[in-house]
């Protein structure tokens, strides 16, 4: 059988999370009544004339560098003429062939081995308003979305020099985590798919392997979920090697990835390029930008998500899967980073913070910042453990009262009389009275059935209020039931 080697081109538009839209004052916001947030500008009236939002500049040259792209000098927008009907004024304000940002890379770990996938562009434009199509063959159209800043990072295949392409399902899905990760270490965007903040329009080809000439390609729209994307583009590869295995030719269309029955059936035919008349908008000046104010942008940015991990595992000792949990989110891994350094053993913390913490604002669904737990809390509870004042699984319930309360770890301790107790000579006088009140499990503890020792460990931590050392506990237990 011959060997088939996908290529996967990406098409991503990111809404930036501005105050107002790019071209107008109108907020910018997500849901809420239709046609709410719009005036002459956004809704294309004759007469009205567009004002650049210096703001969303700055987010997106901000994001072109943090994408490794070089911006030029100048920036051109253009005008895409088009008709559709969520886009009042017929053509999209975007760019051509001067965009903010070219050349650029972002890195992935493609099974743990990092690959740098080419951007070819970074360009701003502005997004379309919403069609809402409802029973009936009615649709009905929301412009509040009309002009929100928007950004499209592309792909380049293939890649210059240096520089790698998309290769899988599982290659797209991780370019995907990695450009959401950094957008939102930028604080340019609230990146959600869900939302369509984010959204993706990957572009897939089959060739065979070896061969240098790229396959014909199809692209899939409606994927509003990391999963949809991977599902949608696995199920591309595997239509296309198909249709090449019975020597039948792979049709360049646009196809819907249709996520109940898990299948990409065709929309349109693409077999002609559009023709979008591009020209340059006559109502918007070019942007210059000088290298000082490119410059003081770069010097702004901060540590970005893969440099972090990388640091997280080789500064801290920490898996790849740990690391990758505390990095997701910015604050939580300015918070782990906060106690790392200041708490001698780096993993623990790790482990505290992916497993009680994470499961404490799931549980809540609250965010990291909404609640009163600080650094020095952990840091200062990590102690009380290693000192001994409490044991283990009292830790955990502090833990949660630190959580809910915003109290210290030695206040919780204190005013709830959980330390530790260590003492041989207190803990034996409770084993000792387990012993006596359980005859029956001592007698089947000795005649073989040795796992009752977890049961009778569990008795005395009762009889403890779960403030008995274990380990001295243990080694009671087992001394007096095997003398
Ligand atoms: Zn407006
Ligand atoms: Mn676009």
């Amino acid at each position: 059988m011959a060997e088939y080697e996908p290529i996967i081109g990406m098409e991503v538009h990111v809404e930036l999370q501005t105050r107002s839209k790019m071209f107008c004052s109108c907020e910018v916001a997500f849901g809420g009544e239709p046609n709410t947030r719009c005036c002459p500008v956004c809704l294309g009236l004759p007469g009205s004339l567009p004002v650049i939002n210096e703001r969303a500049v700055e987010y997106m040259a901000r994001a072109a560098l943090a994408l490794n792209c070089t911006i030029p000098p100048q920036c051109i927008f253009h005008r895409k003429n088009y008709y559709y009907p969520d886009l009042p004024k017929n053509y999209q304000i975007s760019q051509y062939d001067f965009p903010l940002g070219v050349n650029g890379w972002v890195e992935i770990l493609a099974g743990g081995k990092p690959k740098r996938i080419a951007i070819r562009r970074v360009h701003m434009e502005e997004d379309t308003g919403k069609l809402l199509h409802v029973a009936g063959n009615r649709s009905y159209v929301d412009y509040n979305r009309s002009g929100v800043p928007l950004m499209e990072i592309v792909t380049q295949n293939p890649p210059p020099e240096g520089l790698d392409q998309i290769e899988s399902a599982e290659e797209a899905r991780e370019y995907l985590q990695r450009l959401r990760q950094i957008l939102l270490y930028l604080g340019v965007s609230d990146v959600k798919m869900e939302e369509g903040s984010m959204r993706c329009e990957p572009n897939v080809s089959v060739r065979l392997k070896g061969h240098s000439e790229f396959g014909v390609k199809t692209e899939i729209k409606n994927l509003n979920s990391f999963r949809s994307v991977y599902l949608g583009i696995d199920y591309e590869i595997k239509r296309q090697i198909r249709i090449l295995e019975q020597n039948g030719e792979v049709v360049q269309e646009t196809r819907r990835w249709d996520d109940e029955r898990g299948v990409t059936v065709p929309m349109r035919s693409k077999e002609f390029e559009q023709e979008y008349r591009y020209f340059p908008d006559p109502d918007l000046v070019p942007l210059k930008f000088t290298e000082e104010w490119i410059e003081k942008l770069r010097s702004e940015l901060p540590e970005l998500p893969m440099a972090k991990l990388k640091r997280f595992m080789s500064d801290y000792g920490l898996a790849q899967a740990d690391a990758e949990v505390l990095i997701d989110s910015p604050e939580l891994a300015e918070f782990y980073d906060t106690c790392a350094a200041s708490y001698k053993d780096p993993k623990t913390v790790a482990n505290w913070l992916t497993t009680e913490l994470l499961r404490l604002l799931n549980a809540s669904g609250k965010k990291l910042n909404e609640t009163r737990l600080t650094p020095a809390h952990v840091c200062g509870l990590l102690e009380l453990v290693d000192a001994g004042t409490i044991n283990r699984n009292t830790a955990k319930a502090v833990f949660e009262e630190m959580f809910n309360t915003g109290k210290s770890a030695a206040e919780i301790v204190r005013q709830k009389g959980l330390e530790q107790v260590s003492d041989e000579a207190a803990i034996e006088s409770v084993v000792n009275r387990v012993l006596e009140a359980n005859p029956n499990e001592v007698k089947r503890y000795r005649a073989g059935e040795v796992k009752l020792l977890s049961w009778f460990v569990g008795q005395v931590m009762r009889e403890t209020k779960g403030k008995a050392n274990p380990a001295t506990v243990n080694k009671l237990l087992r001394e007096k039931l095997e003398s």
